[in-house]
């Protein structure tokens, strides 16, 4: 990540240590609970989260994808399994090496010869959201109260079934306005023409929209270049950054 990524990233943020945090808070006299470095968003109506990876950590359910992936392109080649994991491993690293940032599964498999349709059609039966996840009372109660101020939407290479067993899974089926996934376009992200069509289907202009991932190169790299504030994350609690104070307001 270069330095200009990083500008990105807090370009649209303030990034206030707990001190000063703190400190702002109580000469606007409201009550704070969350402790840590918090953000505060200025301009933003609507927060676009990545799915996997994002809204929950699971590496068990990420084995499975990435095993369902592998026996899809075994079977389309005709090959091992384990030449095949060789296979989109290299195939990955060339087109990543390529394009000087990192490669979706989804184009990957592409890449071998499996249409995206296909690739989605081959996996869904193989992955089960349901074995690896369950009920993030935390989770609900954050994006339950971010939706009190905020557009939540949600923008995904996965497809709209397994998207949907996991939000319902995670509890969190009913807390978003619209959910963007890859039978949308058939364009795995990052692609500037379905991110453009997301932004006009949801109203909003690229300086208005927050977009949350865990995947720069992915997620976030073409939005923040578009004008949106961008959030990597690396972990579940950095989500919680983006947990309003007690009193709804922030400084
Ligand atoms: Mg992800």
């Amino acid at each position: 990540m270069t330095k200009n990524d990083l500008f990105s990233i807090v370009k649209h943020f303030e990034l206030i240590t707990t001190d000063r945090y703190c400190r702002r808070l109580s000469r606007h006299n409201v009550p704070y609970k969350h402790l840590g470095v918090s953000i505060v968003l200025s301009g933003i109506h609507a927060i676009i989260f990545d799915l996997d990876g994002t809204l929950y950590f699971s590496d068990g359910l990420a084995r499975e994808v990435s095993l369902a992936a592998t026996r899809f392109i075994a079977r389309l080649k005709g090959i091992e399994p384990d030449t095949a994991a060789d296979m989109i491993r290299e195939t990955r690293a060339r087109l990543s090496i390529a394009s000087g940032v990192d490669t979706p599964l989804t184009t990957v498999c592409s890449e071998l010869g499996g249409s995206p349709r296909q690739f989605h059609e081959a996996i869904t039966p193989a992955v089960t959201p349901e074995l690896y996840l369950k009920r993030d009372e935390r989770l609900v109660n954050l994006l339950a109260s971010l939706k009190k101020r905020y557009e939540l939407y949600i923008y995904t290479n996965n497809n709209s079934t397994l998207s949907s067993r996991t939000l319902s899974t995670l509890g969190i089926s009913d807390l978003f306005n619209g959910v963007f996934t890859i039978e949308d376009s058939w364009r795995p992200k990052p692609d500037r023409s379905a991110l453009r069509s997301l932004l006009s289907s949801i109203g909003r202009l690229p300086e208005e929209c927050l977009f949350v991932g865990d995947r720069y190169d992915i997620d976030l790299r073409l939005p923040a270049e578009m004008g949106s504030a961008v959030m990597l994350i690396s972990s579940l609690d950095d989500l919680f950054r983006l947990e309003i104070p007690a009193g709804g307001k922030t400084p």
